[in-house]
This record gives structure tokens, C-alpha cells and sequence, in this order.
């Protein structure tokens, strides 16, 4: 068994895991700090888009842990956690390496859902890591190279039809890209770009349903997004009031208004939900410290209310006070809060309460194209959205320790604060 002395475990390299360990770091922590992740890279899922597309690169938005963390004093080990055992202190990861800890921080964040429906795990994409976000390309890329050479309209149709299922700010956001993207490279390829559909198939019929809502009366943020999807290179099809009841290669079934009917597309995307990880959800932990899903509700300190040494934050908790959306914005606050909250324990202080605040929605709508709404209430949209949207993330995008920045907080309040009074 591997053992270190007042050591501090981060379990899930992800905008809460990351950002923790990279304030302990920051601020000398004295304790030794380990970061463990199933995947060699960090995924900046709000630019997984500009990944997908070519826009942004590796390094900026898919980068190696060992290089970001290089002389931070971070020890990171690419594995996979098997089981946690808080009463003892112990976590088990795949490789059968065990560690026991003083303090443990759950960063694991949240995990695709199927809700079931046959099929859709085996034949569907997700777009929740740079790996899937390759993938995605690889396929679609191959996708228009066999259409453009097929004579066969039925296969051709097929290979050039996207379906994606779930209009959540994920399935929006991905639509809005494929609608510009995919007509560039298949004209590069010689191709006929109106044959391309995309298809945004949702149960209800409304759209980005945890979104918040413009409080200024304006136009509501689902508007703004049905208008831009409409407004793309080539127009998203709406299927709303659907329910997708399975799932084939090249092919998916839903139900509508209670008649069965079918889509014949190569290419299927699957951003319809998320469910509480399985670890955590089985962690032993009292069930009125859960939620019905299995989430962990923890203290305003972000610490678990009975192991006072584990902290968690992000997709995988909910702060018990309040009602935070499961967004980036939200993880690596809370991932700085939980840094401060190990340096205080640490040095005998007190604690104190996470203090997250929400600047608002930033959603891509196509290349060059997105919209802000900005503590709720002002709506930017078009290219100066695009601008706040890309300027927000790239200052927040992490860099190696060498460069780190005084904060990683949302130093672009400035920008905020200038646009405040655009709309
Ligand atoms: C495509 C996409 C676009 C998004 N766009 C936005 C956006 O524009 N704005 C916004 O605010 N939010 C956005 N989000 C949401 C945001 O990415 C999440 O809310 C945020 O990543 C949550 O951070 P987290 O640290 O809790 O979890 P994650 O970032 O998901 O990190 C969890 C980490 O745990 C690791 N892990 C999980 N299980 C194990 C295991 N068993 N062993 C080892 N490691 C494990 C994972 O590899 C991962 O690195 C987007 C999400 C997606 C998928």
C-alpha cells in the first residue's frame, strides 16, 4: 500500500479536482497533494466545440496533465478509481495501488444517462471529452468522405444525416456547430451541402430547459437559440414533444404524439441527461445526506456533514444552501473554495462558507456565433457575444503551473462590467 503523511487525495481531474489542486499548489499548501484521473488529459468541455471544429488545439483545450502541473508539486496518477471507503480512509484504484488519506477531495463529476433506452449506449456518441470529441470528428469526417463518393441517394441521405438527441445547452451547442461545420468540409469534399441535415430531437418542446431566462423582459435566451439554429449555414430540424425508445446502428426509433416512427442516420449524438457517478452515488453516506439520485449534499464549507476531512464539489454535489446549476462555472469556484478550506484546516483556522456566484449563460451558436447572457438580465448576442463568450473562456483556460495566473476567477468581471450596458 502506498502511504504518505498528511496527504491530500483529489479524486477527478476536472474543473473542481483541477482547480483545487492547482490553488493548494498556488498557495503552498504544506500538505503533500495527489491528483488522480482516469484520463491523461483535461477536457475544457466549453470549448469541446472549437475542439471539434479545428478552432482550438490540444494544448489549449485538451492538455496533459503532467505538462500542466509540471513543478507544481502536484503528484498526478492517470488510474481509475474502483472503490472509496471514508470510515477507513481508503481509496482503491483499478491498477489494485491503494491510498489512504487526511483529507479527500470527490471531484468526479457526473456521468452520461440513457434513461434506459436500448441501444443508445452502443450506438450513440457522447461529447463529454477531448477522446469523444476525436471520435465524433473522425466519424463524421468519414461520414461525408463515403458520401461524397456514393452514387446510392438512400446511403448518401443516410451518411449525411446527424441526429442528436437532448436540446440542453450540450445538444444546442453541438447542433449550432455541425449546422456550420459540416457544410465547409463537405463542399471542400465536392459535396452537395443542402443534402446535410441535423436533426435536434427533444422530449419536451422546450428547449435548454435549465437555462436561465433574461429577467429584462428581453428576448429569452430560447429564443435567441431557436432564431440562430434556424439562421445556420444549413437549418436544425426540430423534433420536439419526442421520446427516442431505441437505438440501432445507422438508425433510431421515437415516439411521437403515440405513433412509433424512425430516423435512418449514420451518425447519432446522445446529450440527453446526466446521472450522479456510481461511485459516488454508492458511497456510504447517509441518505439524507443524498439526493434521490445519488448526489452528495454537503455543508456550505463543502465538506461531507459527517466526515468533516472529505470535501466535494462540482457535477457530483450539491451545496446543501443552494440550488447551483452543474456548469463549469460553478466546479472551479467551488474547487477554489475547497483549496481555501484545506489551507484553513490545515493551519487550525476556521472555515468558511463556498462563495459562488453566477455571471450568467455563454452558448455557442454556430462558428463565429453565440450568445451571453450575463448575470441573467443583459443579452449579447451575435458576434460581440461570440467575442465575451471566447474572451471569458480563454482567460479562463488553465495553463502549466509556470504560468499560472494570480487568480483563475472570473478576471473577465472587467468585460462584464464594461457590457453591462450594451444590451
Ligand atoms: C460538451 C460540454 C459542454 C459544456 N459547456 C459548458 C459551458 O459552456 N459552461 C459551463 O459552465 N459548463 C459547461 N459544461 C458543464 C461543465 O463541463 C461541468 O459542469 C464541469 O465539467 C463539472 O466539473 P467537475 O469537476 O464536477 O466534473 P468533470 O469536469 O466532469 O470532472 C470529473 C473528472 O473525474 C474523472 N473521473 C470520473 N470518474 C472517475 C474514476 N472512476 N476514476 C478516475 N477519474 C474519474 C473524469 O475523468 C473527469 O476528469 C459543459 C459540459 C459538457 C459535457
Amino acid at each position: 500500500m502506498s502511504q504518505t503523511a498528511k496527504s491530500t487525495l483529489v479524486l477527478g481531474g476536472g474543473f473542481t479536482g483541477l482547480f483545487t489542486a492547482l490553488h493548494l499548489s498556488h498557495k503552498n499548501y504544506s500538505n503533500s497533494i495527489t491528483l488522480i484521473d482516469r484520463n491523461d488529459r483535461f477536457s475544457f468541455n466549453p470549448m469541446m466545440y472549437e475542439y471539434l471544429s479545428g478552432e482550438m488545439s490540444d494544448e489549449q483545450v485538451y492538455p496533459r496533465y503532467l505538462d500542466l502541473l509540471e513543478g507544481s508539486g502536484v503528484k498526478f496518477i492517470q488510474d481509475s478509481v474502483d472503490s472509496i471507503d471514508l470510515s477507513k480512509r481508503y481509496v482503491k484504484l483499478a491498477s489494485n495501488l491503494n491510498y489512504t488519506y487526511e483529507n479527500l477531495v470527490l471531484a468526479l463529476g457526473s456521468v452520461g444517462s440513457y434513461f434506459g433506452v436500448e441501444g443508445a449506449k452502443e450506438h450513440t456518441f457522447l461529447f463529454r471529452t477531448g477522446e469523444q470529441a476525436v471520435k465524433l470528428r473522425r466519424h463524421l469526417r468519414e461520414c461525408l468522405q463515403l458520401a461524397s463518393q456514393t452514387e446510392d441517394k438512400v446511403k448518401r441521405h443516410q451518411l449525411l444525416t446527424v441526429a442528436i438527441v437532448g436540446a440542453g445547452a450540450s445538444g444546442v451547442e453541438l447542433a449550432a456547430t455541425l449546422a456550420d461545420l459540416l457544410p465547409i468540409w463537405y463542399k471542400d469534399l465536392g459535396g452537395n451541402i443542402e443534402e446535410i441535415r441535423i436533426i435536434l430531437i427533444n422530449r419536451s418542446s422546450e428547449i435548454l430547459k435549465s437555462s436561465n431566462q433574461s429577467k429584462n423582459g428581453s428576448n429569452s435566451i430560447q429564443d435567441t437559440a431557436i432564431k440562430a439554429l434556424n439562421n445556420r449555414t444549413i437549418p436544425v430540424e426540430f423534433l420536439f414533444g419526442a421520446s427516442v425508445t431505441q437505438v440501432c446502428k445507422n438508425s433510431l426509433e421515437y415516439n411521437q404524439n403515440e405513433q412509433i416512427q424512425h430516423i435512418s442516420a449514420a451518425t447519432i449524438a446522445w446529450t440527453a441527461g446526466v446521472t450522479a457517478n456510481p461511485l459516488i452515488a454508492n458511497l456510504d453516506v447517509s441518505e439524507e445526506y443524498k439526493t434521490k439520485r445519488g448526489y452528495l449534499l454537503v455543508k456550505p464549507t463543502m465538506q461531507l456533514p459527517e466526515y468533516s476531512e472529505v470535501f466535494a464539489g462540482g457535477d457530483c454535489a450539491l451545496n446543501n444552501q443552494e440550488d447551483l446549476p452543474q456548469t463549469a462555472q460553478v466546479a472551479y469556484q467551488e474547487g477554489k473554495a475547497i483549496a481555501d478550506n484545506l489551507i484553513a484546516l490545515a493551519g487550525g483556522k476556521k472555515l468558511s462558507e463556498a462563495d459562488v456566484s453566477l455571471r450568467g449563460t455563454l452558448l455557442k451558436l454556430g462558428l463565429g456565433e453565440s450568445v451571453a447572457n450575463l448575470f441573467d438580465r443583459y443579452q449579447i448576442k451575435g458576434k460581440l457575444g461570440h467575442t465575451i463568450r471566447e474572451t471569458t473562456y480563454l482567460t479562463l483556460l488553465p495553463t502549466p503551473i509556470h504560468n499560472f495566473k494570480a487568480t483563475t476567477g472570473w478576471l473577465i468581471d472587467e468585460i462584464f462590467e464594461q457590457n453591462s450596458n450594451v444590451a
